[in-house]
């Protein structure tokens, strides 16, 4: 922890502005006490982790700030109150919000809002931190969490990756704007912040993301939003989507057809088309496109098969066609109805006839969908 009060019941905050020396000399004559349980507290400076108080022994009290006192959180803790005290916010480290037993890493005060943040550097279990979104919640606050940014991100400074999301990560994704999807990351030791935003699902839980780095001292208040993709970072993520589905079409070919990948390749073959022959409207990255699983040209061309063995056409569809299309998958029904409903409007649009599979079809659909996903995300009302 870094906050604690003094005999005289100032309150101490422990940044930088105090030298090593100094709290080394002031600890000799001062005694400092726990601001909640009123215990008295060691102030441990040494030379590996940044100073911070400490409880004597096991409390109960030590339980509200025993997760995550890592000297990567403690550090961040730190930085992070200075960038807001830099904004001349009214900011407290560490408060204990009695109605909900909660003590939030800072709470910050912006425009008359409340604004609890969490640095979030360990994996803990997603029931602890819907808990204590549930807590803030009962509170009015909307608490911001800021994750330490993975390892992997951490070490490059590409502007647009393809990376695998973990389930603990993918839950802290948020929108910002109403439409701009963000994971902001922080990592004390370089301090910079991270932002992936701008996903495009390739299979699985990896994405094609882009990739900003801001420096704490250029960071704003409120957090800066990232930008629309310039035309550059647009051409990458089409090349990782592209690299992917090339990726996934080589593979399956591996696969034994009566294997776990068999409808896939039963449609193929039924279609008499080898899969990486498949035409480049199978497989492009239509609004919604995550609420699938596989990946894009797996269930794309599933859903070509069935309209196909309707004997359909894409303006021909009915509620009952595509309910029973996404009986097949697993996921979120209203989400999956809706992306299949986009895919086929994109057929309709490109007027595709879906019954030539060899036709060659110019154009760079893969380019121009997610330029006009981007371009919608950040058009200005
Ligand atoms: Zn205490």
């Amino acid at each position: 922890m870094l906050t604690a009060r003094t005999t005289g019941g100032e309150l101490v905050i422990l940044t930088k502005q105090y030298s090593l020396e100094h709290l080394r000399k002031w600890r000799e004559d001062e005694t400092f006490y726990c601001p909640q349980c009123k215990e008295k507290l060691i102030l441990k400076v040494g030379d590996v982790m940044i100073p911070h108080f400490a409880h004597r022994q096991q409390t109960n009290c030590r339980d509200s700030f025993s997760e995550g006192e890592s000297p990567t959180h403690l550090l961040g803790k730190t930085q992070l109150y200075e960038l807001f005290s830099r904004h001349a916010l009214n900011v407290n480290l560490e408060p204990f919000l009695v109605d909900v037993r909660q003590r939030p890493d800072l709470l910050v005060t912006w425009q008359d809002t409340a604004v609890p943040i969490e640095f979030q550097c360990s994996v803990i279990p997603l029931s602890l931190v819907q808990q204590r979104n549930a807590g803030y919640h009962m509170l009015n606050m909307l608490p911001i969490w800021i994750v330490l940014t993975p390892q992997t991100i951490h070490a490059t400074s590409a502007a647009t990756l393809s990376i695998r999301i973990s389930q603990f990560h993918h839950f802290f994704i948020r929108q910002i704007n109403d439409r701009i999807t963000i994971l902001l990351t922080y990592h004390p030791l370089s301090e910079q912040f991270h932002y992936l935003s701008h996903m495009i699902h390739l299979h699985g839980s990896t994405y094609a993301v882009r990739h900003l780095i801001l420096r704490i001292d250029k960071q704003t208040v409120p957090f800066a939003t990232p930008a629309a993709p310039n035309p550059t970072d647009i051409e990458e993520l089409t090349r990782h989507y592209q690299s992917a589905r090339r990726k996934y079409l080589r593979s399956v070919i591996g696969y034994n057809p009566l294997g776990i990948h068999n409808r896939f390749l039963r449609a193929c073959y039924e279609m008499r088309i080898q899969p990486i022959q498949l035409p480049s409207w199978v497989g492009v990255p239509t609004a919604g496109q995550e609420a699938f699983k596989q990946p894009d040209c797996e269930w794309q061309l599933l859903l070509v098969a069935a309209m196909r063995e309707t004997r359909k056409m894409p303006n021909q569809l009915n509620s009952s066609f595509f309910r029973t299309f996404i009986k097949r998958f697993e996921g979120e029904t209203e989400d999956q109805l809706k992306a299949c409903r986009v895919y086929t409007d994109f057929l309709r649009q490109e007027r595709i006839d879906i019954y030539r599979m060899d036709k060659f079809i110019g154009g760079n659909f893969v380019q121009e969908i997610l330029a006009g996903r981007f371009l919608a995300m950040h058009a200005k009302n």
